[in-house]
């Protein structure tokens, strides 16, 4: 496996770069991932906070509650070109999202599971080998993970 890796957004003004592998690699096709990017389905790469080094240009942040879970997520994009090129999940806060797509080469990514499947789109077959969710892979919101809701 070839480490550290590197990889940025379209404009090409953040820069990143990850050590060691992902705990996690997942495809979501969930509604709120498909209007995000725009396409069928949201890739990501799921680092330990400490591996992912940001080497230059500086990221904006969204903040979105699920109306599924009650949780939040954060988008971290570039100011400039729009990409969103990672994000913060309330459910594990010790790790960064990174997306699939904005390395330099993606092609190294082996996705293990595949969540939300029941909001996939039709065309779409997931292949064999893969976990699969009909809905969130992550633990529910009753799970103490949560913060304390007002
Ligand atoms: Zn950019
Ligand atoms: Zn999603």
């Amino acid at each position: 496996m070839q480490e550290p890796r590197e990889g940025g957004c379209l404009c090409g003004a953040v820069r990143y770069r990850v050590t060691n592998a992902p705990f996690r690699t997942s495809v979501c096709h969930c509604t709120f991932c498909q209007r995000r990017t725009g396409s069928a389905f949201g890739l990501g790469a799921y680092f330990k906070k400490d591996d992912f080094e940001l080497l230059s240009g500086e990221l904006r942040s969204y903040e979105h509650r699920s109306d599924e879970s009650g949780r939040w997520l954060r988008l971290e994009f570039c100011p400039n070109c729009g990409t969103t090129v990672t994000w913060t999940l309330e459910v594990t806060p010790e790790g960064r999202g990174v997306a699939g797509g904005s390395f330099d080469d993606p092609r190294w990514l082996k996705i293990e599971r595949h969540s939300w499947t029941r909001s996939k789109h039709p065309w779409f077959t997931i292949p064999p080998g893969v976990e699969t969710f009909e809905r969130s892979s992550l633990p529910p919101p009753t799970a103490p993970l949560s913060r304390p809701r007002e």
